[in-house]
């Protein structure tokens, strides 16, 4: 049996329940550190190389700082984004705004903020300048169509709702260039938790080839290219992280193929990860509330999809620990479960743990992207507090637990007799 280890002892744990209930999201700034340093080390061969870390996987003002200050920008994709990124001090071109379906005052905040831009349709060209005016720098989000699989979660390019066409970008670009758009950026994204360093060394090689042609038919400046997000992490124990080293090779090879033996300018080449910088170093800290043997065995939590929606949304495998039996037998086969009246609520169907006791801990692995953030309220469900874990072991509560308060602010009780 293979297993994942923790970065915290269960002595941590129990000092940290004493004083914050569970459940509860810990995320390990000394792991997003480290990984974050590893990447921009993988990347320092790549040129102009930045990550932008994407909000909405972890959008809490702690963390973005934290990447912050490791140099990341942000890539956003809705006002409160933006205003998160506004409030946590980060603005101008270290925000990346790439939405769709955009409505007006989400450009209006942009372009306010000298965000980069990065429109989703070539429609979006004459709303944008109608709304808020064409700012100096445009990228564009590019749809390659046939011309590149997807992969599960975000499915075949050519059903994908995003971006232009090739052709469209050729159009799009060339009445921006007449309109006085200076600077340009290109971006695409297709994949979504892909593991395959090759992936996206061919997506580069796409979009280099891509601004050679429209550099040479336009006469236009490329800034960067965008490879968007998508890098995998290694949910399940037997797999292995993604290698920064092998993508950054391969799209430093892709880069000076295209771009430098083509004499074109030297452009930047950008991320939008999300996943990757923050998904390993989040645990789920649940307890145990009640164990039920009916035709099959079930650890009920007291957390719920309302906490982490991945396993009963996607059927997403995600590691289960349980602190203090670490070397414990995995005897028992259980369905661990929240409290949801939906049949899918469940973190995992069928997984082989130790005997579980009432009041055990259990440590559910890689929350720390898309699992808080994808919360509902959905049966009255409150979402849980946020922690985090410091290289020294102190720890902070960097989001209060939602409050039954809460769950009625949006509720008017006023106005019951007048109906
Ligand atoms: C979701 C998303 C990302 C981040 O994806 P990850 O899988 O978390 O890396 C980046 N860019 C865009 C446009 C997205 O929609």
């Amino acid at each position: 049996m293979v297993s994942k280890e923790l970065p915290f002892t269960q002595e941590k744990i129990k000092e940290i329940i004493a004083e914050h209930p569970t459940p509860f999201h810990l995320y390990d700034k000394k792991g997003i550190l480290e990984n974050a340093r590893k990447l921009k080390e993988a990347f320092r061969i790549v040129n102009g190389f930045r990550e932008y870390f994407a909000v909405k996987a972890l959008p809490n003002p702690y963390i973005m700082n934290i990447l912050k200050k490791e140099g990341f920008g942000v890539d956003c994709s809705s006002l409160a984004e933006l205003i998160l990124a506004e409030r946590t001090g980060i603005v101008g071109e270290n925000i990346m705004f790439s939405s769709n379906d955009t409505p007006a005052e989400e450009f209006m905040k942009a372009k306010e903020l000298g965000a980069i831009i990065n429109l989703d349709d070539i429609s979006h060209i004459e709303y944008l300048e109608e709304v808020a005016g064409l700012p100096e720098l445009v990228c564009c989000r590019y749809n390659p169509g046939s011309l590149k699989k997807g992969n599960a979660i975000i499915g075949n390019p050519e059903e994908a709702k995003y971006g232009f066409t090739r052709e469209q970008l050729f159009e799009g670009y060339r009445v921006m260039k007449d309109k006085g758009v200076k600077r340009f950026g290109l971006h695409t994204m297709v994949a979504s938790n892909e593991l395959d360093p090759g992936y996206f060394v061919e997506t580069s090689r796409i979009l280099f080839e891509l601004v050679a042609d429209l550099s040479r038919e336009l006469d236009i400046r490329f800034d960067f290219v965008n490879l968007g997000g998508g890098i995998g992490i290694p949910y399940r124990p037997e797999q292995e992280a993604v290698p920064y080293e092998k993508i950054a090779e391969g799209v430093r090879d892709a880069y000076e193929a295209n771009i430098t033996s083509n004499g074109l300018h030297p452009l930047n080449v950008y991320l939008e990860c999300g996943r990757v910088i923050t998904g390993p170093y989040g645990y789920l800290v649940t307890t145990v509330r009640h164990l039920k043997h009916i035709y099959k065995d079930y650890v009920g939590t007291d957390a719920s999809m309302a906490n982490l929606m991945r396993p009963g949304m996607y059927g997403a495998y995600h590691h289960i620990t349980v602190p203090g039996k670490e070397n414990e037998e995995p005897t028992h086969l259980y369905d661990v479960t929240g409290s949801l009246c939906e049949n899918n609520d469940k973190f995992a169907i069928d997984r082989l743990l130790p005997e579980i006791s009432r009041g055990d801990i259990l440590v559910i692995h890689d929350t720390g992207a898309h699992g808080h953030a994808m919360g509902f309220n959905y049966n009255g469900k409150l979402r849980s507090a946020e922690i985090l874990l410091n290289e020294d072991g102190s720890f902070r509560q960097i989001r209060r637990a939602e409050t039954v308060e809460d769950y009625f602010a949006t509720l008017d009780f006023q106005g019951l007799d007048e109906i």
